[in-house]
């Protein structure tokens, strides 16, 4: 852990603590190393009420108990925490977030609202730890003085491009067809209703290809000090919602930039690991990409939590007669997808001293982290 000598926890409230994401967020930080669990906040229907009135509970094991009697709060941006995770439905999360930021408090979404604004990084540690670096820029731009928000990708682009990266890094990417096959989870609570989605594929998903092909070019492109520069990939997205629970799957053509074999492809793949820096951080895990021989792997219900959930999971690497390789993939779309994504993230925005100590009530101010 790269808190040596921290004095106490970095204190971290959830926004939207109640819904699908939430309830991840707020289980991965019941026994959290570095963050504990202090405010929780979500609509009218829960504020005021306790958390284990409010939430629907969702995961397997009781409501853990350190949030069991918090009581959950509105959006004012009043909350006893260091920082906030935002698990906010995005009809609200687009000025609640700034709101936060404005107040001071360092905001790690999972919403869309603010992942393609030009001063927003949009992370993936494992792709592009160095788009942190325009937090400063945005601070300046947006007059925040500690406060700033970083966002995470969309569910099923997450998984996608941890799997191109190695692909980007050893061969060079030209273009990329992908299907997926969505798991409901990914609409929230309630989300599909069942007569829709049991025995049936949905064949659209709102917005879900729009952020296929553009977020991509954003997380694989580059931060140049002023501004950020797209990848500038041809990216060509159908998605589609399956009546899996847990776990998107996506099937993947690719042209590369360089000549490849098959077994060249699975070994980059396969090679892919964090440095050392990444690889101290509690929820990454050393090699986030995990190649499987078998012809009927990655299944959502076999390999969804590879990793606790937070590696991509790919199989079936073989040649495309139209591109250049094509494989399937699959990857958690609540844990690698959003709340495992945002845990992940403010664990680098952490080791990278962008989280800082916000005195609480009657308490004296003390440094989080001693680096
Ligand atoms: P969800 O289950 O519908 O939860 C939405 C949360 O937002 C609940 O806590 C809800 O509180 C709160 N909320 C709704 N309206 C509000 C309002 N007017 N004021 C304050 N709080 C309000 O949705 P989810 O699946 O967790 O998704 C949360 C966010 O993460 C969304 O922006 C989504 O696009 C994004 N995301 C989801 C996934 C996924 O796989 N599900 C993956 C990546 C990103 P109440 O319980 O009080 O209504």
């Amino acid at each position: 852990m790269s808190a040596q000598g921290s004095k106490r926890k970095w204190r971290a409230g959830v926004l939207g603590a109640t819904g699908m994401v939430g309830q991840r967020i707020v289980k991965l930080l019941a026994d959290h190393p570095w963050f504990e669990l202090t405010a929780v906040a979500a609509s009218e229907r829960s504020s005021g009420k306790t958390y284990a009135e409010a939430a629907r509970w969702h995961l397997e094991g009781p409501v853990p108990e350190v949030v069991r009697g918090l009581v959950v709060k509105d959006l004012e941006p009043t909350l006893d925490c260091d920082f906030v995770f935002s698990a906010l439905d995005s009809s609200v999360a687009g000025p609640a977030e700034e709101q936060f930021a404005r107040a001071g408090y360092p905001v790690v979404s999972n919403s869309k609202n603010h992942r393609m604004d030009s001063d927003v990084p949009l992370l993936i540690p494992e792709v592009n730890a160095s788009h942190v670096n325009c937090i400063p820029m945005q601070q300046k731009n947006r007059k925040y003085d500690t406060g700033f928000i970083a966002t995470n990708p969309n569910c099923s682009t997450a998984g996608l491009v941890l799997v191109l990266k190695p692909l980007a890094d050893v061969f060079g990417l030209e273009r990329l067809f992908v299907v997926t096959l969505q798991a409901v989870s990914g609409a929230g609570y309630p989300g599909v209703p069942s007569t829709d989605a049991l025995g049936n594929v949905i064949p659209f998903i709102s917005g879900e290809e729009e952020k296929m092909e553009t977020e991509p070019q954003k997380l694989l492109g580059k931060w140049d000090g002023n501004r950020f520069i797209d990848a500038g990939l041809g990216i060509s997205a159908h998605c589609n919602r399956v009546p899996v629970i847990d776990g998107h799957t996506e099937c993947v053509s690719v042209r590369l930039k360089k000549t490849a074999t098959i077994p060249e492809v699975r070994e980059a793949l396969r090679n892919f690991e964090v440095s050392e820096e990444l690889a101290s951080l509690p929820t990454a895990v050393k090699h986030p990409v995990v190649v499987l021989d078998e012809d009927d792997r990655p299944q959502p219900r076999k390999d969804a939590n590879a990793g606790h959930g937070m590696a991509a999971v790919v199989g079936r690497v073989r040649e495309c007669p139209l591109l250049d390789v094509k494989l399937t993939l699959l990857s958690h779309n609540l844990v690698r997808g959003a709340a495992g994504a945002a845990l992940l993230n403010a664990e680098l925005l952490a080791s990278r001293g962008f989280l800082k100590s916000r005195q609480a009530a009657g308490e004296p101010a003390v440094e989080a982290v001693t680096r």
